[in-house]
């Protein structure tokens, strides 16, 4: 398994070589704070954030006048603004329940499956839910990880209620055969109604069999698209509940920058990182190695 270290290479590559030429000796702390939100938006993060950040850095650089001042007080913010959120996963022991939502190609299912391996080496049973009823790729995307990992997979009939499903799913859960159960969901588009109130439908229809449930419902965002992910988690947040951000695709990207919007402006802890397609492609994500990625 690849450090996150290593799969943020090209962000912090485009983030180093400007960092480093503004900090070139010579010029003055208010230059150097000047062109410093420039360089954060260059590393993809967003107006809002990185106007925060150059503020409280300015703040700290102006009390002290040591070198790496600067560095120092950038490096601590960003730390601040990434764990102002607890992550890590919750979920019950003997009934966990973990939905994942997001728009459709934003790596749903692949991220399900890493989450099912990850909690199978920790020795837990899972089963898969199919709760993309109208889409057969989908469901036959699930089953193929539900073979590959020896994990089963409830489904129900195309096009049948997504609710209804993880109600089946539930009853085969309060058997006791198996302690986890791992909710793919439809992820059509995020403007439409109608798929936050099947979301919503069947979270209801989960909490009323298993009360306490689901303890996670995760979003997943592909950080390839850096901020452009933020308009279509927005929408996601409309539908209550959501514990934190799986962030895909955070392998081969230059835009890793937009973890630290994605977290201040969602309000949401990042949970996971993907960092490739196959299942062992995992990282759970930490504040802290990845402001050591970035400016180590
Ligand atoms: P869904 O439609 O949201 O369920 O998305 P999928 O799980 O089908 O993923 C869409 C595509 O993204 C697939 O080709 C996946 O292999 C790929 N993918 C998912 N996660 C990652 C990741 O962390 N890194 C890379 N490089 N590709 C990923």
């Amino acid at each position: 398994m690849a450090s996150l270290r290593e799969k943020l290479a090209r962000t912090r590559q485009a983030f180093r070589q400007k960092f480093e030429d503004i900090l070139k000796s010579g010029r003055s702390r208010e230059e150097i704070l000047e062109d410093l939100t420039e360089t954060l938006i260059l590393a993809d993060i967003g107006l809002p954030t990185a106007e925060k950040i150059v503020e409280a850095v300015g703040r700290e650089a102006r009390k002290s006048d040591g070198p790496d001042v600067v560095r120092d007080a950038l490096k601590a913010e960003i730390l601040a603004i990434l764990t102002r959120h607890p992550g890590g996963l919750k979920l019950d022991p003997k009934a966990g329940v973990l939905m994942m939502v997001g728009v459709n190609g934003g790596g749903k299912t692949t991220s399900l499956a890493k989450l099912a391996r990850r909690l199978k080496a920790e020795g837990r049973k899972s089963i898969f839910v199919a709760g993309d009823t109208f889409r057969a790729a989908a469901q036959e995307q699930l089953a193929v990880w539900g073979r590959k990992l020896d994990l089963p997979v409830i489904k129900g009939a195309y096009g049948a209620d997504p609710a209804s499903v993880a109600f089946d799913a539930c009853r085969r859960l309060k058997t006791g055969e198996f302690d986890a159960m791992l909710v793919d969901t439809a992820g059509r588009i995020h403007t439409n109604a109608n798929l936050m109130a099947e979301l919503e439908k069947v979270k209801r229809v989960i909490a009323r069999e298993i009360p306490g449930a689901p303890q996670e419902i995760l979003l997943v965002l592909d950080a390839s698209i850096g901020q452009n992910a933020l308009p279509q988690a927005r929408e996601f947040l409309k539908f209550a509940g959501l514990t934190g951000v799986f962030l895909s695709k955070l392998d081969g990207t230059a835009k890793g920058g937009s973890v630290v919007t994605i977290a201040d402006e969602l309000g949401l802890p990042i949970k996971f990182a993907g960092t490739g397609e196959g299942e062992d492609d995992l990282v759970e994500f930490s504040a802290e190695s990845f402001v050591d990625a970035l400016f180590s």
